[in-house]
């Protein structure tokens, strides 16, 4: 078993919780003591923003990753986590597709960085890579389906959260037929979870019952939690800028049921 799990963080839909899942989810995982890097593969560059990494001080970034073959580690930044690393993100990646246009092995690139990496960095590797990905099921997000080993998807708990889903796992489906066969969901994380809207339970019950015995849905749920979007304002992730709030600790409770279910995926 190759030391370093690589999970990206994935759904088409914007603004279900993808990137507060990768800042706070890494931070509890490093907390935990895990080695952990996030690779921010979203040209909005919200990852390293909330990480407190400033577009200026990005000098090398995922783009430079994939389309310039850049070594992994020559990308990666300490953050103001211990144990938690980032390849920040930036504009550019929005020209990732046209740069890589003429690029037959176009979809392998962050899969043979990552892995490459992992090869390379033996002992030393980071335990987890979280691939912040883009809202969209674009090129971004299929090399990072094709990267990964499995997948984390957020689900918010609002109206319409199911919708979407069946076109994500029809792409999943396509990736697992060609490009990435190993390909597993790790599970489905509820976010945004607010006790008082009767929607929020109904959202959640749904999503358990339809998808019971097909893909794991983390018992744990994400609370809707305003220091959870208070926090990127000031560049840290919420375990930093409260640590007792209902969702740091609920990112808390994830990254430890996430760690005892390494060894039970679920195939897609
Ligand atoms: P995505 O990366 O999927 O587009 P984000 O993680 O950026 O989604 O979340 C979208 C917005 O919702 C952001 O402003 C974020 O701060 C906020 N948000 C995310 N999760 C929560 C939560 N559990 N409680 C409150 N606000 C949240
Ligand atoms: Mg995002």
């Amino acid at each position: 078993m190759p030391k370093t799990r690589i999970l990206a963080v994935v759904n088409q839909k914007g603004g279900v919780g993808k990137t507060t899942t990768s800042i706070n989810l890494g931070t509890a995982l490093a907390a935990i003591g895990r080695k952990v890097l996030i690779v921010d593969f979203d040209a909005q560059g919200n990852a390293s923003t909330g990480l407190g990494v400033g577009v200026r001080e990005r000098e090398t970034t995922s783009f430079d990753v994939v389309v310039d073959d850049v070594p992994l580690e020559n990308a990666t930044m300490p953050t103001l986590v211990p144990g938690l690393d980032i390849v920040p993100g930036d504009e550019n990646l929005a020209g990732v597709e046209t740069a890589l246009a003429d690029d037959p092995k176009r979809s392998f690139k962050l899969r043979n960085a990552l892995r490459s990496y992992r090869d390379r960095a033996g002992d030393d590797a980071y335990d987890i890579i979280l691939i912040d990905c883009p809202p969209s099921l674009s090129s971004l997000t299929v090399n990072a389906m094709t990267a990964a080993d499995s997948l984390l998807v957020p689900l918010q708990c609002e109206f319409l959260a199911m919708e979407g889903l069946s076109q994500l796992l029809r792409t999943v489906q396509i990736v697992k037929n060609g490009l990435n066969p190993d390909l597993t969901i790790q599970g489905i994380i509820l976010t945004m979870f607010d006790r008082r809207n009767r929607l929020s339970a109904e959202v959640e019950q749904e999503a358990r019952e339809k998808l019971d015995g097909k893909i794991y849905v983390y018992d744990t749920v994400i609370p809707r939690n305003v220091k959870l979007s208070e926090a990127p304002g000031y560049g840290k992730p919420a375990l930093l800028y409260d640590h007792k709030c209902t969702g740091s600790e609920a990112y808390i409770r994830l990254a430890s049921e996430l760690l005892h279910r390494e060894k039970e995926l679920v195939v897609a």
